[in-house]
């Protein structure tokens, strides 16, 4: 151990992880592109993004040149009774990426406060109202965040037992797929005449993240938003994980005819630099909060609510969404990931293996059963890492969500390791 790893025992205590059997973290003392290069001089391939937020490559040149500007004009101000710049630009510009019936930004720190946000919002469209409307609709195995309002909208497991008579209720859906998809709208259908309480409906669009990269189908998403719509059930698309193109498209969303009344943002937002929260919202939404009467306010903030050197980065994050050649990146990744899909789908080792876009999940066979506390997580990544890639299992399902810099060579370099990992074992 080194006195840093030293001081980290005694000093730390790190998110999501087991106090008594963890590891000693490995220090990281610098990155450039897709790696990082660790106290001992070794380089790493960071293949998921350091946990799904860098999107063009560490210490980017032009992100950090940018923020760096930012921070010799303004650091942070008070967002309220007062503005700057980028914040306003960044809203402009993400209103034009976003769904054409998204019309305002309202900015927080991180995933799961833009959810928090999002719920709010929607309670707040109700109650502005004077209708009594407070359940949400949401899937099982959905993963919103770790505030109380994202727990409860999340699946009950061991992320929150100790919290689970403190969440509020929730109607948990299976995610659609062809064969229920007819007996979940029938339920909806039935649910929304026949109980007039339903506020809201919240999902991943298209991939479950946390689940464990669990992929399904946007037909099936777009008849569900339908009936909600149809209904006036306020949906909110969690697009923490999804946005920036992970699944090949700007938004998962895209993919979507029916687009959702809300969006969450965060994860991609700065380009992995900073932490920054976005929900958005459409026209009717925002209305309804537009009134003589004080008490209709949404009285939501934070102290770093649209923190300029945050802003400042997603607009240069976002700079390099806009070029072309990050898009040729994104499809090539999302090419590679299909390919090395048909190549292997068989292979004795796994349940399965999907992809979408960027995104490619294995699910290894093991004897204990597909969980996130499954013991094959520590395994793995330490197979990885001892061949210089850094992974993090979330239980036996292996993913990787790469930074779109990586070049053809090194994420074959990943799918060489990932064959030898399957087949030896
Ligand atoms: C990560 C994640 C969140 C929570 O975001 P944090 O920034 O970690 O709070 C919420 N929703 C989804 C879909 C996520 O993947």
């Amino acid at each position: 151990m080194s006195s840093i790893t030293e001081k980290d025992h005694q000093y730390v205590w790190h998110p999501f992880t087991h106090l008594k059997y963890a590891e000693v973290p490995v220090q990281i003392v610098r990155g450039e592109g897709a790696f990082f290069y660790d106290a001992d001089g070794n380089k790493l391939l960071d293949s998921i993004s350091s946990w799904w937020v860098n999107l063009h490559g560490h210490c980017h040149p032009y992100i950090s040149q940018k923020v760096s500007e930012q921070l010799h004009t303004l650091e942070h101000a008070i967002f309220s009774s007062f503005t700057h710049e980028p914040a306003v630009k960044l809203a402009e510009r993400l209103i034009g990426h976003l769904p054409k019936n998204q019309s305002k930004i309202f900015y927080s720190d991180n995933g799961s406060t833009a959810v928090e946000v999002g719920l709010k919002m929607v309670l707040q469209y109700w109650y502005n109202q004077g209708i009594t409307k407070k359940k949400f609709i949401a899937f099982e195995n959905a993963y919103h965040g770790d505030t109380f309002g994202g727990m409860s909208v999340g699946a009950r497991n061991v992320f929150n037992n100790a919290f689970e008579n403190l969440l509020f209720d929730v109607i948990h859906i299976p995610l659609p797929d062809a064969e229920n998809i007819d007996q979940l709208k029938d339920t909806l259908q039935n649910w929304f005449t026949n109980h007039k309480h339903i506020a809201g409906f919240i999902f991943e669009p298209l991939v479950q993240g946390a689940a464990g990269m669990q992929i399904y189908e946007a037909q099936y998403l777009d008849e569900l938003i339908s009936i909600c719509q149809e209904h006036k059930v306020v949906c909110i698309a969690d697009e923490v994980m999804t946005g920036f193109g992970r699944t090949g498209e700007f938004f998962a969303s895209n993919y979507l005819t029916n687009k959702p009344d809300i969006i969450c943002l965060s994860k991609g937002l700065t380009g992995g630099y900073m932490p920054l929260g976005v929900t958005s919202c459409a026209q009717f939404i925002y209305d309804s909060c537009v009134s003589h009467d004080k008490t209709k306010t949404f009285f939501h903030g934070h102290s770093y609510t649209a923190n300029s050197t945050a802003c400042s980065a997603a607009l240069a994050s976002l700079d390099l969404m806009e070029k072309e050649e990050t898009w040729t990146q994104i499809r090539l990744i999302s090419q590679l990931n299909q390919g090395f899909v048909s190549k292997h789908q068989k292979h004795k080792a796994l349940k399965d293996m999907r992809s979408k876009g960027t995104i490619l999940a294995l699910e290894i066979n093991t004897e204990e059963h597909t969980h996130y506390l499954n013991n094959a997580s520590e395994s793995i990544a330490s197979y990885f890492l001892k061949n210089g890639i850094i992974v993090r299992p979330l239980g036996n399902i292996l993913y990787i969500i790469p930074p779109y810099c990586i070049t053809e060579t090194e994420l074959k370099q990943v799918f060489e390791v990932i064959e030898r990992f399957l087949d030896q074992l």
